[in-house]
Order: structure tokens, then C-alpha cells, then sequence
């Protein structure tokens, strides 16, 4: 009988966490040839979560906890249930029913029998979302996915059910500032996408706050990218070449390089060739950043004769 571990971080879901429990253990129950463990992460709750989880975990042997001393972030909280689950299957569930448990079953039977090391469910729409906060949302997977080009899209989240090769893998990339769906996208193997449709919270509220989120995504982008750098080299060059073009229409004009002209065109100047070499700079800290990561350079996804 296969083992699924039911990764789940929580953060002040004292209100959606008896809903959540009852819920998917009716969901894992109608799953046939494997058994669930549940994996919570209290990621340094205030409020009664800890005691939840302590009373899930002496009702139901299948329950274990582990609490962070402080609040550590998501991405934190699902490295630790990575790490602390031994299950030959691990899913990522949020603890506010916006992961639907009824695909659970279709997940397992998909990565069990299909061939995919990974199912993944992908959110279709952001109804009942702050207009506000989808609308910078899908800019930012527009940038990001030019940016960084790794494929992470809108609705391409956090549930995902994987096996214990892709699993494995992800703990192998260490790195302090975690970014998930980058380090999903990053590791590879044969991903399934399933639809569903967003469902508004089940109990509690959303943890993120519009400058969490900015956060999140500039983390993102200096993650998996060094574009900015690169922006700054290319600002430069674009001055340098404002500066000349200012320069040459004045010349051809007739009026010689003098007084206003002259200024402008120095200042142009020298900003972009200071901008320019910035960027080279940046370019030399960014390859030492990446390196600092010690990414596997490489990852096995099957051997054979060895
Ligand atoms: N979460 C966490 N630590 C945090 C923020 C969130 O463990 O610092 C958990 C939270 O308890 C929930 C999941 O991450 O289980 C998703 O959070 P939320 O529902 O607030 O995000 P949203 O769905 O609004 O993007
Ligand atoms: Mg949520």
C-alpha cells in the first residue's frame, strides 16, 4: 500500500482547521490503494493552531505537527513537512480549503498509474479575489515568465502532488530564500495539469498583505533571474546613445558642440557609462548570488545498470 503525505502550513488557521481535517480525511478515505499521513507545519501561529494540531495529533495517529518558533514564512513551512514526511507520495495543501480535497484521488491515481512524477492543480480563474491583487498578479507572471524563463504561470500554484523522486529533489536545492514555483519548475519532471475553480476561503483570513506579496515577487524575479542587472547595462547603453545622437544632429545642424549641447551630451555620457559598468558589476555579484545557492548542477530522474 502506498503512502501519502499531506503537507499542510499553517498560519493562524485556528478557523479553518477543523473544517480542513474533516474534509480531507473524508477525501483521503475514498482514495483506494494508498493511506494518508497528515504533515502540518504551525509556522509560528498567534492564535490556538498549536493547541488544534495537538489535539488532531493525539485523536488520530496519522496526524503529526511540527511548530516553528516564529512565523518563517509559507515557503519555509513547506520545506519542513517536505523534509519530515516519508511518504512515497507528498501533496502541498493550504489549511483554508482553496485546494479542493476531492482532487486528491485523481492526483494519486494519475502520478500512480499515469507515469507522471508530479500532478499539479491548476486554478483557472480568481473569482471572489481583490480585483486589485489579481490584476497585479497577472502582471507579475507575465514579467516573471519573461524574466526568468522557467514556466511559471498564473494558476500554476502551490498543490501539487509529487513522487518521492521529485520530492527528494527539491530538498536538494538549500537555498535560504525559497521560491517555490520556481524550485518546481526549476527541478522539472513530467508535470499533469487538472483544472479546478477557485473557492473563496473557508474560514479565516488571507495572510498576505499587498507588500508581502511585492515582496514575494521581487524574490522571485532575484531568484531565478539576473534580468535587473542586466537592466541597468542596458539604461546605460540606451544614454550612451541618446548622448551620441544628441551630439551628431547638433554637429550636423552646423552649431558646432557647444554650451546646452555640449552639457547633455556629457551628462548622458557619463551616466551611461557609469550605469553600464554597474550592470557589469551587478552581473559578476548575480553569478557569484547563483552560485552561492549550490544548485545540484544536474538532476536524475532514473538510473539503470549502476
Ligand atoms: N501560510 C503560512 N505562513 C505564512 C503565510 C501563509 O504557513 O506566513 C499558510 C496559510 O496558513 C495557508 C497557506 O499558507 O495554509 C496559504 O495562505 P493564504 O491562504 O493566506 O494565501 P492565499 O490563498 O490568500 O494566497
Ligand atoms: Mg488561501
Amino acid at each position: 500500500m502506498d503512502k501519502i503525505s499531506i503537507i499542510v502550513p499553517c498560519y493562524n488557521e485556528e478557523q479553518a482547521l477543523p473544517g480542513f481535517y474533516r474534509a480531507v480525511s473524508k477525501a483521503a478515505a475514498e482514495i483506494d490503494g494508498a493511506e494518508c499521513e497528515f504533515i502540518f507545519v504551525d509556522d509560528g501561529s498567534r492564535d490556538h493552531t498549536p493547541d488544534i494540531l495537538d489535539s488532531l495529533a493525539c485523536a488520530d495517529s496519522r496526524c503529526r505537527y511540527i511548530s516553528f518558533s516564529r512565523n518563517f514564512g509559507k515557503e519555509a513551512a513547506m520545506y519542513a513537512g517536505l523534509q519530515n514526511s516519508c511518504g512515497d507520495y507528498c501533496v502541498f495543501m493550504d489549511a483554508d480549503l482553496q485546494h479542493p480535497p476531492e482532487l486528491l484521488k485523481e492526483m494519486y491515481r494519475v502520478v500512480s498509474t499515469e507515469g507522471y512524477d508530479c500532478c499539479a492543480g491548476l486554478r483557472e480563474d480568481r473569482t471572489g479575489e481583490n480585483q486589485f491583487r489579481s490584476f497585479l498578479s497577472r502582471a507579475f507572471y507575465k514579467v516573471i515568465r519573461k524574466l526568468c524563463k522557467l514556466d511559471m504561470g498564473d494558476g500554476k500554484g502551490d498543490f501539487r502532488m509529487m513522487n518521492r523522486a521529485m520530492a527528494d529533489s527539491i530538498l536538494e536545492l538549500k537555498e535560504y530564500n525559497r521560491y517555490m514555483k520556481g524550485i518546481f519548475s526549476f527541478v522539472g519532471f513530467e508535470t499533469k495539469w487538472i483544472p479546478f475553480h477557485n473557492v473563496e476561503r473557508a474560514a479565516g483570513t488571507t495572510k498576505w498583505s499587498v507588500r508581502s506579496l511585492f515582496r514575494y515577487a521581487m524574490d522571485g524575479i532575484l531568484s531565478f533571474s539576473s534580468a535587473p542587472a542586466t537592466l541597468a547595462g542596458t539604461t546605460g547603453a540606451l544614454l550612451i546613445l541618446a548622448a551620441i545622437v544628441i551630439g551628431v544632429c547638433t554637429l550636423l545642424a552646423g552649431k558646432g558642440l557647444t554650451g546646452i549641447a555640449l552639457l547633455i551630451c556629457l551628462i548622458l555620457l557619463l551616466n551611461g557609462v557609469q550605469m553600464f559598468f554597474i550592470s557589469i558589476v551587478g552581473q559578476y555579484a548575480s553569478k557569484d548570488y547563483m552560485e552561492s545557492k549550490k544548485r545540484p548542477i544536474y538532476i536524475v530522474k532514473k538510473k539503470r545498470g549502476f
